[in-house]
């Protein structure tokens, strides 16, 4: 069964949720208080609906209870977003994503028992800043306050050598998970895999650890 997905706010960012999720096969009910907003998705969503999503009536009456995930796309308007996030706690929605506009914003998100909190603008930011420190680096991603994943291209600094002779594990605390190689993924490599100047490495650890291997190795 195909799944069931609202997704609340359709500016830019709640918009692009609508459109990919439309895109993967899913039925996607889109809403925004705002009527020439949601207008812009009748022939794109499954379902759209103009409502302020603060009311809990008016979501009862959209049966959102009964979607399998409800993202909150508000950003600007905080109080919209936290109330909303409230409503759909007491109708007792399944599973609950929200955007926070900042830290204190996602704290009471997750207080108040939202399931997800995603800052897209932040992460992006930290995405973008750490591809400009070093054209090596290709991706950023945050899984938690001290831990990330980071996509590095290899380059002739660490091309040629293997896993074992660069030991990154024990020099830096990190951790290659995976090897990109032209359209291959190696996941686990082995001690003794070789690594070639053009192979994208997905490393995991720290923060301070990924740092450290920033300045020392790849800048
Ligand atoms: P983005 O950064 O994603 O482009 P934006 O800056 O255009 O967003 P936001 O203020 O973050 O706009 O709000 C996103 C959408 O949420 C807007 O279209 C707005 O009308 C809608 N929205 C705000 N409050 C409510 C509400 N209480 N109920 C339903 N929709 C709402």
């Amino acid at each position: 069964m195909k799944k069931e997905f609202a997704v609340i706010g359709l500016g830019r960012f709640g918009g692009s949720i609508v459109r990919e999720l439309i895109k993967q096969g899913a039925n996607v009910l889109a809403i925004d208080k705002d009527a020439e907003r949601a207008d812009d998705f009748m022939d794109i969503a499954t379902q759209v609906a103009i409502a302020d999503t603060t009311d809990e009536a008016v979501l009862k009456s959209l049966g959102v209870r009964n979607f399998d995930h409800v993202i909150v796309a508000i950003g600007e308007n905080i109080q919209s977003s936290i109330l909303t996030t409230i409503m759909l706690k007491e109708i007792g929605v399944d599973k609950i994503t929200v955007k926070a506009q900042n830290d204190y914003h996602a704290k009471v998100l997750t207080k108040i028992g939202a399931d997800k909190v995603v800052h897209p603008e932040r992460d992006m930011g930290i995405r973008i800043a750490h591809n400009a420190l070093s054209n090596n680096v290709l991706d950023y991603l945050e899984l938690s306050d001290e831990y990330s994943i980071m996509e590095i291209q290899a380059t002739k600094k660490l091309g040629g050598y293997s896993l074992t002779e660069l030991d990154i594990r024990a020099k830096f605390g990190l951790n290659i998970v995976a090897i990109r190689r032209g359209g291959e993924i190696i996941v686990s490599p082995q001690a003794d895999f070789s690594i070639d100047h053009e192979d994208i490495l997905v490393l995991i650890g720290s923060d301070k650890d990924i740092s450290r291997f920033e300045k020392r190795i790849i800048n």
